[in-house]
């Protein structure tokens, strides 16, 4: 959806209205002004984040660990072919090929991450499998794809006909093959998750900047830049051009600084700040960061208006919010 219009449809369409079970907040930060936490907690980036924070949510109001939710919510945008830059119908590479970067964390530190897997459906479930099954943190390419394989996943064409209509297009009309660099690439699912008992855990998974050079890999992969996970702070992710993200370290920024007292939303702020002083560009560039901390409060922060993420809390329900911007 073109910059802004995603805005003005979740401010005035009723369609989109009826699909959160709340209001839509603009530049809200959920806080908690108690002593009790508020547990479970969903909080991921985008429109389509409303579907995973429900796959989520099944998961955690049964009890169940953030760990799961959070692969569990994010498997749902990986299996939907409508949503082209994550996963299945993912934009390719610049030479038609899908590749996909796929993280996961949990809060007490394990984490487990892909990059640049070809055929596979659920790369989250690869990068948990790097997490539990290996005494490493990432994988990449063709081993990355072999491992999978052993770990028993099959190949999937993740290539759609609409996917390989519009990249034959772009080719057409680029000549000169320069990856586009602008505000609309984005669109990675970063979800994070606060259980009953909380723990907290981070899950993130793109098939990166639409038409990049092949091996290209983005921030979304990458533990401390695309997402971020302590038990005794809170968990961070990150959505939009990833170099900008990586050049930051990003996520990790914003979850120390939420260790150093700032609430989420204010944390993502300073880390945006952080985004655009290391990147004189940032008006051609998205950036936004959500983050949860372990009290259950969830702020985001972003440098174009077009960002917007999904929050599911147990008073306010599955509910858009449209944050904060710089622009
Ligand atoms: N951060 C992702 C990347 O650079 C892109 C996105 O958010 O869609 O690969």
């Amino acid at each position: 959806m073109p910059l802004q219009s995603r805005r003005t449809f979740l401010k005035h369409s009723p369609a989109a209205l009826a699909a959160v079970s709340a209001t839509t907040a603009c530049g809200a930060e959920s806080r908690v002004t108690g002593t009790d936490p508020v547990r479970p907690v969903v909080i991921s980036t985008w429109q389509h984040g409303l579907a995973a924070n429900a796959a989520a949510w099944k998961i955690l109001d049964a009890g169940g660990s953030a760990l799961d939710a959070a692969e569990a919510g994010v498997k749902v945008t990986e299996a939907d072919p409508e949503v082209r830059t994550v996963g299945l119908g993912g934009r390719p590479d610049r030479d038609g090929i899908v590749t996909l970067d796929a993280a996961i964390m949990d809060g007490r530190g394990d984490c487990g991450s892909v990059a640049a897997l070809r055929d596979i459906l659920h790369p989250i479930s690869v990068a948990r499998r790097v997490m539990e099954n290996t005494p490493h943190v990432m994988l990449v390419g063709e081993g990355a794809r072999q491992f999978a394989e052993t770990e028993g996943f099959t190949a999937t064409e993740l290539l759609t006909e609409a996917s390989r209509t519009e990249w034959k297009a772009w080719r057409e009309q680029n000549p000169n093959y320069r990856p586009p660099i602008n505000v609309e690439n984005h669109d990675t699912i970063g979800l994070l998750t606060l259980d009953r008992d909380g723990n907290i855990a981070a899950a993130c998974t793109t098939s990166g900047a639409a038409y990049k050079y092949h091996g290209r890999v983005g921030d979304s992969p990458l533990i401390g830049a695309g997402l971020y996970a302590d038990n005794a702070v809170g968990a961070a992710t990150a959505t939009g051009w990833g170099e900008a993200v990586i050049r930051a370290c990003g996520s990790f920024l914003v979850v120390e600084l939420m260790r150093q007292g700032h609430s989420p939303t204010e944390a993502c702020r300073l880390a945006v700040e952080r985004v655009i002083e290391k990147n004189p560009d940032y008006r051609e560039i998205q950036v936004g960061f959500i983050a949860l901390d372990k009290d259950g409060n969830t702020g985001g922060y972003c440098i174009h208006p077009d960002f917007d993420y999904a929050v599911y809390t147990p008073r306010e329900g599955n509910r858009m919010v449209l944050p904060d911007s710089k622009l």
